[in-house]
């Protein structure tokens, strides 16, 4: 699992899923440059993305039950409603269904069906409820993990590629085991940061009254608990720091392991994980198993057993009865996120099963929503686009020869993959029952730890998948060197082959672009044409880039996220690369594509300015204030706003289509460019 090195273009899940209240599949899609979206009052050289989205923002208010609203959440609905059709039918069809629609109908019905779920109450964590109590002391600690696998507890176990050598996959620990989404939650001092400490405290306490604890008993746990896991926090690394993979990469023996956390039975942990014979492996943070070790030795066992039946709780709340599933929004939907209703009940469940058994739900999807025309379509569309790369790349004044070659080797090895894999997941070893809902949902975690771990010392798959295919995003995965676009991410509104060129590049186009330039961004630069981490660049060439990238960095760091809260220029660096060099990409992939051709003017635009709006218009969004927070902290993506227009106002090409002056915001003086 190569979790820290993914890159998305769009972050859409927060705290809770998304989407909204639908009633048909058949929904008319709005087309790709929607003229009716644009704000005709604004001058698009002042504010690109007040100009292109204004209109789109007043007419699309945040629904209720959602933390944000964008046109890639109104599509990821529109695909939820046809998988619940998909569902429905799957659910109905009784003994004659195959084997895939058993499980996907199956894990539907089970999750639908509220009053079992109601009336089975905490029976389902019974069982993980004794071990804990059952434990005699500390030592019993790693055998009860081993038995939370997926659950959040203290670290994560899991498969890698080596990232020196990307042909192996060696087993990996990685720091985890806290309730708040970062690190920088239990340890900033600021007024917002404590006050949402304490809310989260007495959300542990909530959580532990509900498998019974006594109101005073619960207050002490939780204080407990939040000192655990700060002393877990102070350990970690920094999401900044987990974008630089010579951070991450600690390969050493099983015994090292044990020196830097040696109260931690690690012999009880794998042999039980089902890895007996390991002997070396990855530490991503060996600080934070030094820092693990600590809490071991310095809390006692009660509190560490409170620890483990809060994690109990958390990581299976919203698949328990009425009262954990709303305690646990209050706190993460609400407080967190700030949406003011839990979503209905269906677009959960559809979410879950997406999440558990995508690749089977993803087999009925494609048939209905993604035809072969789609994939060829995007497939020349992603041919076009590494063509102007290799352009690109030809025509840089800035890179030595030497090092040209190497990331040329690199685009031509990268690999494309486009709309779902070619070999189908097999689920056939999980058992999915009709009357069991949290059953289901503990059995496809360690269904799905077991396929992780069963990569150990095996070749590495690469036609694997990492997103299911009705998923509204894509990826560039370093250690693979591949670009990957599921199915629910190539339709209208962002990908429609029956739509005009301009806006079709300046969306899908410059999406393409974006994952592919992830392959040459501050992170992706780092592996090389096979995915190993290996420096490729001759030292002036890399001192060339930093200057360039830092260039970025100081841009991005002078927006404002929300409130007193700035972008966080190193954080999202990666990703503001991308969004500039795909624009560029997709800019020349459509100049080439139509050369010699006379575009005429649409609806009062050129074409030129039909393409920037497409672009403008990808990023429509509405986001609340307590998320914005959230993603300041955690998501290496700027704020839709300043993609669009920290983008554009890097771009000659886009002052010239809307005749823009020196001096207006659209226009920086100093330009950055990378790629
Ligand atoms: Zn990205």
């Amino acid at each position: 699992m190569f979790r820290m090195t993914l890159v998305l273009i769009l972050l859409l899940t927060a705290a809770t899923a998304n989407a909204q209240n639908a009633s048909t599949a058949s929904t008319v899609h709005p087309p790709v440059l929607d003229i009716t979206s644009i704000d005709p009052s604004v001058d698009p050289c002042t504010d690109f993305f007040a100009y292109s989205c204004g209109d789109w923002l007043k007419k699309n208010p945040i629904p209720p039950d959602k933390t944000s609203w964008s046109a890639a959440a109104k599509l990821q609905d529109e695909n939820k409603v046809l998988l619940r059709e998909i569902l429905e039918e799957a659910s109905a069809g009784g003994a004659s269904r195959d084997p895939v629609k058993q499980k996907i109908g199956d894990y539907y019905a089970a999750c639908m069906d509220e009053k079992t779920v109601e009336a089975a109450g905490t029976k389902p964590l019974q069982g993980g409820l004794e071990r804990i109590s059952g434990m005699h002391s500390k030592r019993d600690i790693a055998r009860v993990a081993s038995e939370m696998l997926g659950q959040g507890v203290l670290f994560d176990f899991q498969s890698d590629q080596d990232f020196k050598n990307s042909s192996q996959v060696i087993a990996e620990v990685d720091q985890g085991g806290l309730g708040l989404p970062d690190r920088d939650y239990y340890l900033r001092t600021d007024a917002k940061s404590v006050e949402l400490r304490q809310a989260y405290v007495a959300h542990v306490q909530k959580m532990l009254e509900l498998l019974g604890d006594a109101p005073a008993v619960a207050a002490t746990e939780a204080q407990s608990i939040l000192q655990i896991e700060t002393a877990l926090a102070k350990g970690s690394l920094t999401q900044v720091e987990r974008r630089d993979p010579k951070l991450l990469y600690h390969k050493m023996s099983r015994h090292k392991l044990e020196e830097l956390s040696p109260s931690f039975r690690w012999k009880d942990y794998f042999d039980r994980a089902g890895q007996p014979g390991l002997r070396s492996l990855n530490v991503t943070a060996p600080e934070f198993f030094r820092a693990m070790d600590s809490a071991l030795k310095k809390e006692d066992l009660e509190s560490w057993k409170a620890y483990l039946r809060w994690h109990l709780a958390h990581a299976n709340a919203p698949y328990l009865a009425t009262a954990f599933v709303n305690t646990d929004f209050d706190f993460f939907g609400k407080t967190l996120g700030g949406a003011q209703e839990l979503e209905p009940r269906w677009q959960r469940c559809v979410g879950y099963v997406d999440n558990d058994l995508g690749e089977a739900l993803g087999q009925a999807y494609v048939q209905r929503a993604f035809p072969p025309e789609a994939k060829q379509h995007a497939q020349k569309m992603v041919k076009q686009i590494e063509e102007a790369m290799q352009q690109d790349i030809d025509g840089l004044p800035w890179m030595s020869a030497a090092t040209k070659q190497e990331a040329l080797e690199k685009l031509h090895t990268l690999a494309n993959k486009i709309g779902y894999p070619d070999k189908w997941r097999d689920y056939s070893a999980l058992t999915i029952a009709r009357d069991d809902n949290v059953g289901n949902v503990l059995r496809a975690r360690v269904f799905e730890f077991n396929r992780q771990i069963a990569k150990i010392g095996k070749p590495v798959d690469r036609g694997e998948w990492s997103m299911s295919p009705p998923t509204v995003n894509a990826y560039y995965n370093p250690q693979i060197n591949d670009i990957n676009f599921p199915a629910g991410i190539l339709q209208p509104p962002f990908f429609d082959p029956r739509a005009d060129d301009a806006p079709n590049y300046g969306d899908t186009g410059a999406t393409i672009g974006h994952e592919l330039t992830h392959g040459f961004d501050d992170e992706g630069r780092q592996f090389d044409a096979q995915g190993n981490l290996r420096d490729w660049w001759t030292a002036e060439d890399g001192k060339q880039f930093d200057q360039r990238a830092s260039c970025i960095a100081d841009q991005y760091s002078q927006y404002v996220a929300v409130d007193d809260i700035k972008v966080n220029g190193e954080l999202t660096m990666g990703e503001n690369v991308a969004d500039l060099g795909g624009l560029m990409l997709a800019y020349m992939a459509w100049k080439n594509e139509t050369r010699g051709q006379k575009l005429e003017p649409i609806d009062g635009f050129t074409p030129e300015q039909r393409f920037f709006i497409g672009y403008g218009q990808a990023w429509c969004s509405n986001t609340r204030d307590e998320t914005k927070r959230m993603w300041a902290t955690i998501d290496p993506h700027s704020p839709d706003k300043y993609r669009a227009n920290g983008v554009v106002a890097n771009t000659p090409e886009f002052q010239q289509a809307f005749q823009c002056k020196a001096g207006s915001p659209m226009v920086r003086q100093k330009r950055c460019r990378v790629w």
